[in-house]
């Protein structure tokens, strides 16, 4: 398979069932209230690894070459959690690589599974470039976060199970950081529904795939410390697939602060009583922030994880000041 489409991604439906489930859709009155708008939150922090890249994952492990011996990739460790759970269930070794940005709770989540994690001091490509020696000194295969067609068309079911529960949504809102989960998703949700509005949105500092889209070729990027840990890292300068279908098939892009995730974390537990990584929350950011102009409902916006470090998420239920780095985010009680 070369291509991505609406088959590959009902395909992989088949494939994943049983092990992602298909995820809750829940109505928020108070979102609505805030963008004017029917609102509905897409919850993947309720699949079985705390994140939607199981389903990916899950696909890229089913199709793999047969006397494939074992996988390996490098995560921000969502990614790594899914290639682990899924490399688990078919008996194969798995070998995480990550950089030392990446939250412990992460780390431990993926060792528990019984995968090999390896820290690289250095930033997601230099762990992409140890993942390219060991795929080939160790015979495994390379599982690619975000660029894969296999782990796209798997990200992509989540606009099946949206589009069928509400063929009446105007707009989707999707976390951004390599694309994989854009791409899949608007690859689905255009064919079944032309019209609907597809909306990125990712963290202010190290976007690589904004600044690409607006590019037209990869851009590299500096890494940065951010709330938003799973959303860091580039889009591999040899991007195939990623890039062009974001390109071509997101109508608009935004970029949101660490203030605003902060805000959008504490919001949404107080609110809905839910808990969200960084990452999963700078979609609600964004219309918390009035960033989106002409929204159109309903809207879905998806939460893509709950994997999140419990000290920080502690200081910010409490308001407390929360140190990245060299930056340091106010804190605020709610609300
Ligand atoms: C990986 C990830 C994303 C972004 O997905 P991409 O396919 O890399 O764009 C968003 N949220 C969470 C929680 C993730 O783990």
């Amino acid at each position: 398979m070369t291509e991505i489409s609406l088959e590959t991604i009902k395909a992989a439906q088949k494939t994943i069932c049983g092990v992602a489930i298909e995820t809750p859709l829940l109505p928020s009155p108070f979102f609505s209230q805030i963008c004017d708008q029917e609102a509905l939150l897409k919850l993947e922090t309720m699949q079985p690894i705390g994140a939607f890249k199981l389903r990916g994952a899950t696909n890229a492990l089913a199709n793999l070459p047969s006397g494939a011996k074992g996988v390996v990739c490098c995560s921000t460790g969502n990614h790594g959690r899914g290639v682990a759970f899924a490399a688990a269930k078919l008996g194969l070794r798995a070998v995480i690589f990550m950089t030392n940005k990446v939250p412990q709770t992460k780390i431990d989540g993926i060792r528990a599974l019984g995968a090999e994690v390896r820290l690289i001091n250095g930033t997601q490509d230099d762990a992409q470039a140890e993942v390219d020696r060991l795929a080939i000194a160790e015979n495994l295969i390379d599982i690619s976060p975000f660029d894969d067609p296999f782990v796209i068309s798997g990200q992509g079911t989540i606009a099946l199970e949206l589009l069928e529960a509400r063929p009446d949504l105007a707009s989707l809102v999707i976390p951004l950081s390599g694309g994989g989960l854009a791409a899949g998703i608007a690859v689905a949700a255009k064919a079944i529904k032309p019209d609907i509005c597809l909306i990125g949105v990712t963290m202010d500092q190290g976007a690589a795939m904004y600044a690409s889209i607006r590019a037209g070729h990869p851009v590299d990027v500096l890494e940065y410390p951010s709330l938003a840990d799973s959303l860091g890292g580039g889009i591999m300068d040899n991007n195939r697939f990623t890039l062009d279908l974001c390109r071509r098939l997101l109508d608009a892009t935004y970029l949101v602060s660490e203030e605003q995730i902060y805000r959008t974390m504490q919001t949404l537990y107080y609110e809905e009583r839910l808990i969200a990584e960084g990452g999963a929350s700078v979609g609600l950011a964004a219309l918390l922030g009035g960033k989106i102009p002409n929204l159109e409902g309903p809207v879905a916006v998806i939460i893509t994880g709950r994997n999140v470090d419990t000290r920080v998420f502690a200081d910010i239920i409490a308001g407390r000041d929360i140190r990245l780095g060299e930056t340091l985010i106010r804190g605020q009680t709610y609300p």
